[in-house]
């Protein structure tokens, strides 16, 4: 008789939002789930429905220190990755994402364990061919401030398909969008956070700069099925890196007043300087992840922002009753 043993699988950021909705999926598969976490940006909150759970498990460490740990599959995804928290300490957002990735690389070549790193279209920077496709390389400031994520992420990529090529390492590269979702961290900056919370406390809508940049926004639950997707994938050989992301780009304006309608909110807009190498356009080609994994996004962003100012109403409107 013989008895199927559970995968064993690592997720580093787990307690963060991507990663902790990834931890869910993952258990509710029949895994057996380690999340490792230094709890820079994540929470205990976005873990506590897992902590009873027998085949979960909680490591505090950080990943730019090496790790020793027996898992079959691994998905890398510790990395601060709003610009205000990867800049509080660009060097250690540097070392997350290089050494962090060494180690994750070498425990995946100790171990055989299949590894998919969780890189950014930060990799393109200002893009100057657009939508973006996986063989454009990239426009990216090597020395401003949003270099130690951008940079550091295109470093992790090297090292993914270094270990590939000199070790055998299975990797796959997905290069994630901007995402968003319940579990993002209220005061984390990024701009779908930002303006539901500002829209729900009718507080004015920071617009940095016109508003005219434009993003193409991805709901989590969608993403995440990508990323699994791209881990099982069987093709041998293949890599990536593969763009994981919603194809509907709107600009910022077109954001603020979609979340300013949906929440029936009197908050005006307010004009903000636009950050140094805040890119200006972002829309992702998703025809490999089509063609590769048969993926690609079913929830609209109508949908997607609902669900969203769902997650944050109870938590903003509760807590200013409580300060009232
Ligand atoms: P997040 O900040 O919510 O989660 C990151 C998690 O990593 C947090 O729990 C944090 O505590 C943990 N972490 C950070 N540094 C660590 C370290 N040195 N050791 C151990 N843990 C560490 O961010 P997220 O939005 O969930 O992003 C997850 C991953 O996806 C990141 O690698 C990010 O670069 C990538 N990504 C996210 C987006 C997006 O829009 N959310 C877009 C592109 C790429
Ligand atoms: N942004 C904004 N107001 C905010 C936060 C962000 O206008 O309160 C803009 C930001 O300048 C950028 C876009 O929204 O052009 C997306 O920002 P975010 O930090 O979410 O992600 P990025 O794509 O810059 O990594």
């Amino acid at each position: 008789m013989s008895i199927r043993r559970r995968r064993r699988v690592l997720v580093t950021g787990g307690a963060g939002f991507i990663g902790s909705h990834l931890v869910e999926y993952l258990l509710a598969q029949g895994n057996e789930v380690l999340c490792v976490d230094n709890f820079f940006t994540g929470s205990k909150e976005n873990i506590l429905p897992f902590m009873n759970q027998p085949y979960f498990e909680l490591i505090r460490h950080d990943v730019a220190m090496p790790l020793f740990v027996e898992v079959d599959d691994i998905y890398h995804l510790a990395c601060p990755a709003s610009p205000i928290h990867y800049q509080i300490n660009p060097v250690q957002t540097v070392k997350t994402s290089v050494m962090g990735t060494i180690n994750m690389l070498g425990l995946a070549k100790r171990t055989g364990a299949r590894l998919l790193l969780a890189s950014t279209s930060e990799v393109y920077g200002e893009p100057e061919v657009h939508p973006q496709r996986e063989d454009y390389w990239g426009n990216v400031n090597p020395i401003g401030p949003r270099s130690c994520y951008d940079e550091g992420k295109r470093v992790a990529e090297t090292l993914c398909m270094d270990y590939h090529r000199q070790h055998g390492v299975q990797v796959k590269i997905a290069r994630l969008f901007n995402t968003y979702g319940p579990r993002m961290a209220e005061y984390d900056g990024r701009v779908v956070s930002n303006f539901v919370i500002q829209a729900l406390k009718n507080e004015p809508i920071t617009i940095y700069g016109k508003g005219e940049q434009t993003r193409s926004f991805g709901y989590v639950d969608d993403l995440l099925c990508g990323l699994v997707a791209l881990l099982e994938d069987t093709e041998p050989g293949f890599a990536g890196p593969v763009n994981l992301g919603n194809p509907h780009e709107i600009t910022v304006m077109e954001l603020a007043q979609e979340i300013i309608r949906q929440t029936g909110s009197s908050s005006e807009i307010m004009h903000l300087p636009l950050p140094q190498d805040d890119p200006t356009r972002r829309k992702p080609d998703i025809t490999l992840a089509k063609e590769k994994l048969d993926w690609q996004p079913a929830t609209t962003l109508q949908e997607g922002i609902a669900q969203t100012i769902a997650y944050f109403k109870p938590r903003v409107l509760g807590k200013s009753r409580t300060l009232a």
